[in-house]
């Protein structure tokens, strides 16, 4: 029954992004600084990957609003967005044929080129292929995952296993994807296909490095703390594609680990400058800012990016310290009850800061009470100033 939970996104049709879209962007946009890469996805990949040969041509990136995995391409990048929990699942069970078969059914639709912009789709810019297209692609990926479990050491049982639970053997005429019969008969072809030669199709093209891979290069540099030749990486994804605002971000990012403040704000800006509407990237300018002490710089975009994201918790936080700084303390104040509504990281301090407002308010019995609860929660100066001024 688990495996059935896991794997329903397995059958939500590939290309109804008109649908998705709004869940994908939400994706993108709840992610932390930056796409930090996740070793089991890693693990999960390269797995797939290592069969025949080809270097990682997609970004992976962690989307905890799905529940398997998808192959999509997002304003010109191709990604795998995958759920963390399935993606353990994969690579801590050993081999987890079943799971390891869709992961590999989304890797297919990139190998072979399936991946059309969500975005272009959702605003019309391109005809959506027919069904009968559709049900090709859906095809030759799984052939693609046959071919692949088969070169893993799955049987065919194994192999098939995801499918048999899932797919159904009604009428496809009308489906984006085929019955049952038919892909299961394109998963034994991959599956044999395994014995001969790697298929052509399936072997990457050495000639040029695409805008992905130097993407996912910058990452892997970035995770083991190789700043400087990260952002040599992000400027080259940059040049190829500049338009490429999470490079930009993670650019901004990686700057600003460096206290390159002035550098970082003027890589948030052009985030700002192509897409209006990136929460993150002013949350991350208002960061670099306060370390520049241009305080109502910061409060600024702490309020643009609150305004994007209404539930934006730490934003709030950090809103409310700035506020607390220009002794603003009822904004504080109002700031802090958000974060801790929305439940921000950091309750102990919110909790202490609020406070320590409302005593500078000259409300002592509203600190008292903020303080007991950060008292509870470990806060020392709160268990302190709770002895010293309240009974
Ligand atoms: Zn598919």
């Amino acid at each position: 029954m688990k495996k059935l939970y896991l794997s329903i996104l397995f059958f939500i049709n590939f290309f109804s992004f008109a649908q998705t879209s709004d869940e994908i962007k939400l994706c993108f946009a709840i992610q932390g600084n930056s796409f930090s890469s996740d070793r089991s996805a890693d693990i999960a990949l390269n797995k797939i990957l290592s069969v025949t040969g080809l270097s990682k041509r997609f970004v992976l990136a962690p989307c905890s609003e799905i529940s398997n995995c998808l192959a999509i391409s997002y304003k010109g990048i191709r990604y795998i967005l995958f759920d963390k929990n399935f993606m353990d699942q994969i690579s801590s069970k050993g081999n987890d044929w079943a799971n390891l078969s869709i992961l590999a059914h989304e890797v297919g639709h990139h190998i072979n080129g399936h991946s059309i912009d969500v975005l272009m789709y959702s605003e019309d810019q391109v005809d959506r292929p027919d069904l009968e297209s559709l049900r090709q692609m859906e095809l030759e990926a799984d052939e693609f995952s046959g071919f692949v479990m088969a070169k893993l050491g799955a049987s065919i049982e194994q192999a098939s296993q995801a499918m048999n639970v899932m797919a159904t053997e009604e009428d496809d005429t009308y489906s984006t994807h085929p019955k049952k019969s038919r892909r299961l008969k394109a998963i034994q072809t991959g599956y044999d296909n395994a014995g001969g030669r790697v298929p052509d199709q399936y072997k990457p093209d050495k000639s040029k490095i695409s805008v992905e891979e130097i993407f996912n290069i910058a990452e892997s540099k970035q995770t083991s703390k190789d700043y400087i030749g990260a952002i040599n990486e992000y400027s080259k994804a940059l040049n190829m594609k500049p338009d490429y605002t999470y490079a930009y971000n993670n650019r901004g990012f990686l700057k600003y680990q460096l206290k390159d403040y002035n550098g970082a704000i003027s890589d948030y800006s052009k985030v700002i400058d192509i897409d209006p509407a990136y929460p993150i990237a002013y949350y991350n300018r208002a960061l670099a800012k306060k370390n520049l002490k241009d305080y109502y710089g910061a409060l600024n975009d702490y309020n643009n990016a609150i305004k994007l994201r209404p539930d934006y918790a730490i934003a709030y936080n950090n809103r409310g310290n700035i506020k607390f700084n220009l002794k603003d303390y009822r904004g504080a104040i109002m700031d802090y009850t958000n974060a801790i509504r929305f439940k921000s990281k950091g309750p102990v301090k919110i909790f202490t800061n609020r406070g320590v407002s409302k005593e500078l308010l000259g409300d002592l019995k509203g600190a008292c009470s903020d303080w007991k609860v950060a008292a509870r929660l470990g806060g020392k100066n709160a268990q302190k100033w709770l002895l010293e001024q309240c009974n």
